[in-house]
C-alpha cells in the first residue's frame, strides 16, 4: 500500500486499509474534522439548510455574508408538487459593519421585507458563522417578529463551526419539533410519516405511491415536497418511517418521546432493500390486508424489474466500486445495490456515519476493502487508485476527482435529476452506472494517456 502520504497521521484511526487501524475495533467517527485536512464535509448550516429547505411553503432568511445563501434550492434540488416559493433564498448579506456594530436591525428589516413581500405562514433564520462570532440574539429577533405579525419565526442555530453538519441536522430537527409541537396531543389516525426524503428528482411520489398500492396512508412528508399545514398533522400518525437515519434519527427519538410515535428505519435504494421495506412498513402496521398487498404488489415489482436489471447485469459484474456519500444509511444500500448486480465495494466512505453504520459496512465488504471516515480529496484520490476502482459513486464535490483519474462516475446527492429510489430507480441505477463505467471515453483517455486528463 502505498498511501502513506496521503494520510495524515491524525488521519490515521479514521480510516481502514490493510497497514492502518484495521483492528475491527471500529472507525473514529462523529467526530470534528481536523484542522488543516480539507475535509469534504458540509458545515453546520448547510445540514440544517439540506433538511429544512425542501419545506415548498416555509421562507429562509440566512443570517450572514452572502456566499453562505449561495446554499440554496439549486444545491438541494426537491421538487414540488405545487409551491414554489422555497427555491428562493433570502440573506441578510452581513458586511463588515454589519459585524462591529451588529446586524440585528438588519435582521428584523429582512423579516419585515419578507413578511410584507410573501405573506408567509413560517420563516426559518439560520445563524451562520459570523453571527456565533458576534453574538446577535436571534432568539429576540424571533420572538419580537412572532408577535408583531402572528406567524412562526424559528430560529436555527447552525453557525457552520459549531460542530459537523450532523450537528446541522439536529439544529434542523429541533426546528420542525418546535413548528410541528401542538399545544395539547392529538387524536392519532392510521397513517404513517415519511422522514428523511427530500424529494429529490420526484423520489417521494415513488415511495408515496407505492405506500398508496399497499393501502398506507402519508400523513406528512418529513420534508420532501412538504406543506406547513401538512407538517403540522405529523403528530396525528402511528408510526414513522425513518429513510435517511443519520439527518432524522434524532427527529424520530424526539417525536417518539413527546408524541408517542414509534419509528422503523426503511431504506427505498434497490430492489432487496425496497422489498423488505415494504414488508417491514406493512408488518409494522399491523394491518392483514396491508400485508396482503405488500405481497403481491412485490412480487409484480420483482417480475417486472428483474428480468430488465439481467441486461445491465452482465456488463456489471466483476466492476469495482467506490462509494463517498453523506450519510452511512445510503452507503450501506449502496454497497447491497452493487453486490446484487454482482459488483465488488473497494472503497466506502461517508461525511457523517456512526459508529453502527461503519460496523454494519464492515460486515458487508471484503477485509480488504478502504473505509474512510470524513474523507478528503488526497485520500479518495489515492484510495481509488489504489484499489482499481472503475467507477465512483458520490456528490458534487467528488465528481472532478472521479474524473480527473478518469474513473466513471455516478451523481447519489441532492443536485440530481432523476430519481435512484424504489424500484424504477434501481433500473435508473443500473442504467446509468452501466452507461458511465462502459463509455468508450475511457478507452480513448488510456489511449491518449491517462496521465495528461
Ligand atoms: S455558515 Fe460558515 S462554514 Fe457554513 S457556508 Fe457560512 S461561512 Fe461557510
Amino acid at each position: 500500500m502505498g498511501n502513506e502520504n496521503a494520510v495524515l497521521p491524525e488521519r490515521a484511526q479514521s480510516i481502514r486499509y490493510s497497514e492502518c487501524s484495521g483492528d475491527g475495533s471500529g472507525i473514529k467517527c462523529e467526530a470534528e474534522s481536523i484542522s488543516g485536512a480539507v475535509s469534504q464535509r458540509a458545515c453546520v448550516f448547510c445540514g440544517a439548510r439540506v433538511v429544512l429547505n425542501p419545506i415548498t411553503d416555509a421562507f429562509h432568511i440566512i443570517h450572514g455574508p452572502i456566499g453562505c445563501a449561495s446554499y440554496t434550492w439549486d444545491i438541494r434540488g426537491s421538487l414540488s408538487s405545487q409551491e414554489e416559493g422555497y427555491r428562493n433564498s433570502y440573506s441578510t448579506d452581513l458586511r463588515e459593519r454589519d459585524v462591529i456594530f451588529g446586524g440585528q436591525k438588519k435582521l428584523a428589516a429582512a423579516v419585515d421585507e419578507v413578511v410584507a413581500t410573501h405573506s408567509p405562514k413560517v420563516i426559518f433564520i439560520y445563524a451562520t458563522c459570523i453571527v456565533g462570532v458576534i453574538g446577535d440574539d436571534i432568539d429576540a429577533v424571533c420572538r419580537d417578529a412572532e408577535e408583531k405579525y402572528g406567524i412562526r419565526v424559528i430560529p436555527v442555530k447552525s453557525p457552520g463551526f459549531s460542530g459537523t453538519k450532523k450537528t446541522g441536522y439536529k439544529m434542523a430537527c429541533n426546528a420542525i419539533m418546535n413548528l410541528v409541537t401542538p399545544e395539547f396531543l392529538p387524536e392519532k389516525t392510521l397513517g404513517v410519516n415519511i422522514l428523511g426524503d427530500f424529494n429529490l428528482a420526484g423520489e417521494m411520489w415513488i415511495i408515496k405511491n407505492y405506500l398508496r398500492r399497499i393501502g398506507v396512508k402519508v400523513v406528512a412528508n418529513i420534508t420532501g415536497d412538504a406543506k406547513v399545514d401538512d407538517l403540522k398533522k405529523a403528530p396525528t400518525a402511528q408510526l414513522n418511517l425513518v429513510q435517511c437515519a443519520g439527518s432524522m434519527t434524532y427527529l424520530a427519538k424526539q417525536m417518539e418521546e413527546v408524541f408517542d410515535i414509534p419509528f422503523i428505519k426503511v431504506s427505498f435504494f434497490g430492489v432487496t432493500d425496497t422489498s423488505d421495506s415494504l414488508m417491514r412498513i406493512a408488518y409494522a402496521v399491523g394491518d392483514k390486508e396491508v400485508i396482503q398487498r405488500a405481497k403481491v404488489f412485490i412480487e409484480e415489482e420483482k417480475n417486472r424489474v428483474l428480468p430488465l436489471l439481467d441486461k445491465y447485469k452482465k456488463n456489471l459484474i466483476g466492476k469495482k466500486a467506490a462509494i463517498y456519500v453523506g450519510g452511512g444509511f445510503k452507503a450501506i444500500s449502496l454497497i447491497r445495490q452493487f453486490s446484487e448486480f454482482g459488483m465488488n465495494t473497494v472503497m466506502v466512505g461517508t461525511q457523517t456515519g456512526s459508529k453502527d453504520d461503519y460496523e454494519v459496512i464492515q460486515s458487508l465488504v471484503d477485509d480488504d476493502a478502504v473505509i474512510l471516515d470524513d474523507a478528503n480529496p488526497a485520500e479518495l484520490e489515492a484510495f481509488m487508485k489504489e484499489m482499481g476502482a472503475d467507477i465512483l459513486v458520490g456528490g458534487v464535490k467528488e465528481r472532478p476527482l472521479a474524473y480527473k483519474l478518469g474513473v466513471a462516475f455516478c451523481d447519489h446527492n441532492h443536485e440530481r435529476k432523476h430519481p435512484l429510489a424504489g424500484y424504477e430507480g434501481t433500473l435508473n441505477f443500473a442504467s446509468e452506472i452501466n452507461l458511465s463505467m462502459n463509455s468508450p471515453v475511457w478507452e480513448t483517455i488510456s489511449q491518449g494517456g491517462k496521465e495528461n486528463v
